[in-house]
């Protein structure tokens, strides 16, 4: 999954903005078998921008598009294509001023809460946009919102990983999809938007963002995923009768190097004491195990229950309000980096992107 640059403009310029196409409905046309990503990102995304207002044309960055050899529905993506991501915008940093990264909207949350915790210390706009209709359909979105990523993504004061869409500017490690078919597919429950579409402003709020906390050089952690992609890293979601046995089935495999468990409410879980059994047995083997709640907003305080009382014991990791997305690409992160398993266990505790 290599790039390829797709634009005949390679001037470097200190303002220039690289977009990154990966695929995903923005791109899509229709085949044979339903809609699939389609080529010559550039020429078309060109092509959709000249149908904004000539006032908005004149404020839009100059960019250049390079366009993934494969392009994917988003829900191929995998941990490689996270990391594949946070290569290329590596190798690019000192040449572009920001990053607009076109992605499928199925996994986009995922995607920007694992570039959140690969480009710490990121010092310039890494932006994630979309659409949930293609560009070239009526009444799509895809025009809109790859106005407003450029916009953010030309904001040198915008120093994270973010993801504009339907006029709002969430942090990425924050943002969950909150809907399958509504444009306005993306929310970020526990945390306010860090900028907005205002009319024809593009408005960026400084004191919600990273950039003012940012000091030096990026810190970037670049580790390899290739150890955590074969289903090491994995997410059960409690459901009302689950048996230890079941669980046991997945924690005990030796594959198995980290869990998500996502609880009830406040972080409980049923009274059944051979479910914590697993849990500590798991723990007690070195694994990595992470609790948050089923409910979209709120925080789990493990323990408050009765319900939750034993989880602490059993070595499971307060995600607080942390979205699943975040979570979980915080467990894949930390675990394929060869750190002793307290440091890991204090890291995930802390908030290392404003993830919690
Ligand atoms: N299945 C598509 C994808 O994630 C959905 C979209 O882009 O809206 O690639």
């Amino acid at each position: 999954m290599s790039p390829h640059s797709s634009l005949a403009s390679t001037a470097l310029d200190a303002d220039r903005i690289l977009v990154i196409y990966t695929g995903g409905t923005i791109g899509m046309e229709q085949h044979a078998h339903g809609l699939s990503p389609g080529g010559d990102f550039a020429a078309r995304m060109a092509a959709a921008l000249t149908q904004l207002p000539i006032a908005h044309q004149r404020s839009l960055p100059a960019y250049d598009v390079v366009s993934y050899s494969t392009l994917i529905d988003s829900s191929a993506a995998t941990p490689l294509t996270w990391q594949q991501l946070a290569h290329d915008i590596n190798d690019k940093l000192s040449t572009y001023a920001g990053f607009v990264i076109i992605h499928g909207t199925d996994t986009l949350s995922w995607t920007a809460s694992s570039l959140a915790y690969q480009l710490q210390g990121l010092d310039r706009p890494v932006v994630l946009t979309g659409a949930m209709k293609p560009l070239e359909t009526e009444h799509s979105d895809g025009l809109e919102n790859l106005h407003g990523a450029l916009q953010f993504a030309a904001k040198p004061e915008l120093k994270e990983v973010a993801i504009y869409f339907a006029g709002k500017l969430l942090r990425g490690a924050r943002a969950i999809k909150q809907h399958s078919e509504a444009l306005d597919a993306f929310a970020s429950p526990s945390y306010p938007l860090l900028g907005e579409r205002v009319g024809d402003d593009f408005v960026y709020y400084p004191s919600r963002g990273l950039g003012l906390q940012q000091r030096g050089a990026p810190r970037f952690e670049l580790p390899d995923y290739g150890c955590v992609c074969h289903g090491e890293v994995i997410r059960i979601v409690l459901w009302p009768g689950i048996a230890a046995w079941q669980l046991d089935a997945w924690l005990s495999d030796s594959r198995i190097k980290g869990a998500l468990l996502q609880l009830w409410g406040a972080g409980n879980l049923p009274d059944a004491p051979d479910l914590l059994d697993v849990m500590a047995k798991a723990s007690g083997e070195g694994k990595l195990l992470a609790a948050i709640s089923q409910c979209p907003q709120g925080s789990i305080q493990l323990g408050a229950y009765a319900a939750g009382h034993g989880l602490n014991d059993a070595g499971i990791l307060a995600g607080d309000d942390m979205t699943p997305e975040a979570a979980f690409t915080k467990l894949v992160h930390l675990l394929a980096q060869p750190l002793p398993s307290e440091l890991r266990r204090q890291r995930f505790i802390a908030s290392l992107v404003g993830e919690r």
